[in-house]
């Protein structure tokens, strides 16, 4: 699952396809992909 971000207002949303419209700003087209945060938590575990 791929974490999408609206670069209008910041709204961040789980989903396997990119989201036509925000629901937040109502903003077409305006999700970009952002890196899965589960990778982030792994990445902390073997770092302490
Ligand atoms: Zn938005």
């Amino acid at each position: 699952m791929a974490v999408w971000r609206c670069s209008l207002c910041g709204f961040e949303q789980e989903n396997r396809c990119k989201p036509r419209k925000c629901p937040n700003c109502g903003g077409k087209d305006s999700f970009a992909k952002k890196e899965a945060e589960g990778e982030a938590k792994t990445n902390k575990k073997k770092a302490i």
